[in-house]
């Protein structure tokens, strides 16, 4: 094992920087990093155990211990859940024989928990040594654990009935399918991949494409909105002698998957705008950070980065442009929710824990290995293609005043029609609802569980970044979903789950506020307690990153847009004492140091 981890070691030329690719290879192809191995890699590439190990222990798909022959990761978001996901988990349980987060007696098949895999369209669905399973029935639950238990490959296991597009390429051979609904410029057919530049990046200066990309009013996709000129203006102003284009493939917000289509589907046009993009700001470096639960594509999109080297659309003066030298590399992440923020996501590239850093400095200014790098957004980088070829008036035509263009929303939950729709910005929640058909709708999440959740008496509210932005998540939730316990409450947990911990308000405010919410459902609340709730939560905009600022979301929202389930939660008819006298509860504390506790 010495030597197999020797050879990984060095097939990354003992760079540290490549220590994310290292626990990937070290973890896909021995089963588990343990401490030998953790000892073995700090060793060999200068960094201390502790360094080597805090990275490991970061991320959800690293394990110090085997996870099994066959590993299956099951997830557990709220439409997951709602598709009928429990059933499924117990029936890998009773034909495993093993509980969920745990492994077989004879290290045969590991079962895990893992948050939203990118499959809302197509749950309950498992990610099974790296191969994805959708549409889950505890038939082929048994047919599954059976032919694991017979030692069969897992893709004989998976079968060949392989999904629609790309995901039938020999290269992936998936059975996940596109479901593509409604196609705008991103999805549309026609484009061929290099005609931007030859056509258009060969006859303009660097300048001249910020300045359209500016006209355009475009605003980053991945949800944050900034506008993607000012960005690229700011990387390019950026002193320093080396910069970055980084493409954010990292789509973790429960209820996410247009980047999953987008990638299996338009990956050319993805690479075209990041040879755009680092065209305009200088950049000859190139990084597509890969959520682990997207490693299927990873052959697939390396061919489509092969084909473009050999047509000359990355390499050495690209198109023929003298001097434009850029390339581009994959990044596997390995399950971490908070690298989607770009900073985040810079640390995770770098080999480390995906902790956000302090801004400023902004990534435009000092970003991966300190160099200046723009982060975008899957969906931004193939528009930006889009808005070159069509013109900024073209762009501008469409959406809405603040909101400028098309933008794509993944649709799942309650609804007859879920999958990939290209709207343009300034779509109602009740024209998403009639697209979709979906029937008696209790609540929509808008924007992911960072979002907001709304009630039927917001649904002619506008999809823009004025009134309702979002990254492209909506959840739809009807009549016969109990909101509080199957939606807020899984994403509290989640968030929770996800928190990297370096912020006290994330670490623990949500934490109390699940408890509080759990005391509410399990009748014993009181209206002082929703009053708490909304108190409790003002402190987390103090947060260093989004997932803390926004982890209160899903309680607030639902507060705020369906007052009466929490407030049924409370029995009015009972006086309710909590029983609990603070008072008393420090008064040993207080004699004991001496002091009058205060008032109240
Ligand atoms: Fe980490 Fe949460 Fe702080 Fe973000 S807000 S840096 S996730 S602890």
């Amino acid at each position: 094992m010495k030597d197999q981890i020797q050879g990984i070691i060095q097939k990354y030329n003992n760079d540290k920087t490549r220590l994310m690719d290292m626990l990937i290879d070290i973890q896909d192809e021995v089963g588990c990093v343990c401490g030998d191995a953790v000892q073995q890699i700090a060793s060999a590439v200068g960094l201390s155990f502790v360094d080597v190990e805090q990275t490991l222990s970061f991320y959800h798909f690293f394990s110090t211990e085997p996870r099994g022959k066959y590993t299956v990761y099951l997830n557990n978001s709220a439409v997951a859940i709602m598709m009928g996901r429990n059933k499924i988990v117990k029936a890998f349980e009773e034909e495993a024989g093993c509980k969920i987060n745990s492994v077989t007696e004879d290290g045969m098949i590991g079962l895990f928990d893992t948050s939203c895999i990118g499959m809302n369209d197509q749950e309950p669905a498992a990610i099974i040594n790296n191969v994805i399973f959708t549409k889950l029935t505890t038939k082929k639950v048994t047919r599954i654990v059976s032919d694991m238990k017979a030692g069969k490959p897992i893709e004989e296991i998976r079968g060949n009935d392989f999904g629609d597009g790309a995901n039938s390429h020999e290269l992936v051979q998936s059975v996940v399918r596109n479901n593509i609904k409604k196609k705008g410029p991103v999805l549309e057919e026609g484009y061929e991949t290099g005609t931007i530049i030859h056509d258009y990046l060969t006859k303009h200066k660097p300048e001249e494409i910020i300045e359209v990309i500016k006209k355009s009013n475009m605003r980053g996709r991945g949800g944050a909105g900034f506008p993607t000129g000012l960005k690229w203006d700011f990387c390019r102003k950026a002193k320093g002698d080396q910069k970055y284009i980084f493409c954010n493939a990292d789509e973790g917000e429960p209820g996410t998957f247009k980047d999953r289509v987008i990638l299996m589907e338009k990956p050319g046009l993805l690479f075209e705008g990041m040879v755009v993009a680092a065209y305009s700001v200088g950049a000859s470096k190139g990084l597509l950070y890969l959520r682990h639960e997207y490693k299927y594509m990873a052959v697939y999109l390396n061919k489509v980065l092969d084909d473009m080297r050999k047509d000359n659309l990355l390499g050495e003066n690209i198109g023929g442009i003298e001097g434009f030298d850029f390339d581009i590399r994959i990044q596997l992440g390995a399950g971490a929710y908070v690298c989607g923020e770009e900073s985040a996501l810079i640390e995770s590239a770098e080999g480390k824990r995906g902790e956000p850093r302090d801004r400023p400095p902004f990534p435009v200014q000092v970003g991966y290995l300190d160099k200046p790098t723009s982060v975008n957004n899957v969906e931004t980088l193939c528009l930006a293609v889009k808005v070159l070829k069509n013109g900024p008036e073209w762009f501008v035509n469409q959406g809405t005043k603040d909101s400028t263009g098309s933008k794509i929303l993944s649709i799942s939950g309650d609804c007859k029609e879920p999958g990939v729709y290209e709207v343009t910005w300034g779509f109602t929640v009740n024209d998403v609802l009639h697209m979709v058909e979906a029937e008696e709708v209790q609540a929509v999440q808008v924007g992911g569980p960072s979002g907001a959740l709304i009630g039927p008496n917001e649904f002619d509210r506008v999809l823009c970044y004025a009134d309702l932005s979002t990254g492209g998540s909506i959840m739809i939730f009807d009549e016969s979903r109990d909101v509080l316990q199957h939606v807020v409450k899984n994403f509290m947990d989640f968030f929770i789950e996800e928190s990297c911990g370096s912020c006290s308000t994330c670490r623990i405010i949500p934490v109390l506020m699940r408890d509080k919410m759990n005391k509410l459902l399990n009748g014993h609340g009181t209206s002082q307690d929703i009053k708490d709730l909304e108190n409790w939560a003002k402190p987390l905009r103090f947060s260093r990153c989004g997932l803390g600022q926004t982890a209160g979301n899903p309680i607030l929202t639902s507060i705020k847009n369906h007052r009466h389930l929490w407030e049924r939660q409370v029995n009015k008819d009972v006086d309710y004492d909590t029983g609990f006298d603070l008072h008393a509860a420090i008064q040993d504390a207080s004699d004991a140091v001496g002091r009058i506790p205060v008032a109240h």
